[in-house]
């Protein structure tokens, strides 16, 4: 099982192997893989730094415990109709998305991500939205 907070629910979608350092891209691509190839696989919504925070180079900034990044998180669990604490599988994650989520959401929601940028998290929604899962990560 790995806690996730909720942000980062979305960022899997858009994960294509790159990161912030080697070590967070390592971790970043197992959990990833782990739940494509497994949709079965138990996760513990968390607030706060979560197992791909564990990775995040310690550089001095603060991003993992950012206020903007916590309120990000719950609007994103909010949306999803998740509570910090729950445990589902990565499977009833990704029917809440299609549930609830458009691609466009990524823009309003994530608006001060520097990643957005990129239309790969846009791009991951709607994979889901059509059915296709996580991405392979070569
Ligand atoms: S835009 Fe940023 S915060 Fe939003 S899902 Fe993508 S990487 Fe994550």
């Amino acid at each position: 099982m790995y806690e996730l907070r909720g942000h980062h629910l979305f960022c899997l979608l858009g994960y294509r192997g790159m990161g912030y350092s080697q070590e967070f891209v390592k971790n970043m691509t197992h959990v990833h893989q782990k739940l494509r190839n497994n949709p079965q696989t138990l996760i513990k919504l968390v607030k706060g730094p979560d197992h791909l925070c564990a990775k995040y180079p310690n550089d001095g900034e603060q991003h993992c415990q950012d206020e903007h990044i916590y309120d990000r998180d719950a609007v994103i669990l909010e949306r999803l109709g998740l509570k910090i604490g729950q445990v589902i599988s990565w499977e009833e994650v990704e029917q809440q998305i299609t549930e609830n989520v458009v691609p466009s959401d990524i823009m309003s929601i994530c608006e001060s991500c520097t990643w957005r940028t990129y239309g790969v998290c846009e791009e991951g929604v709607q994979e889901v939205l059509d059915g296709k899962g996580l991405r392979k990560i070569n």
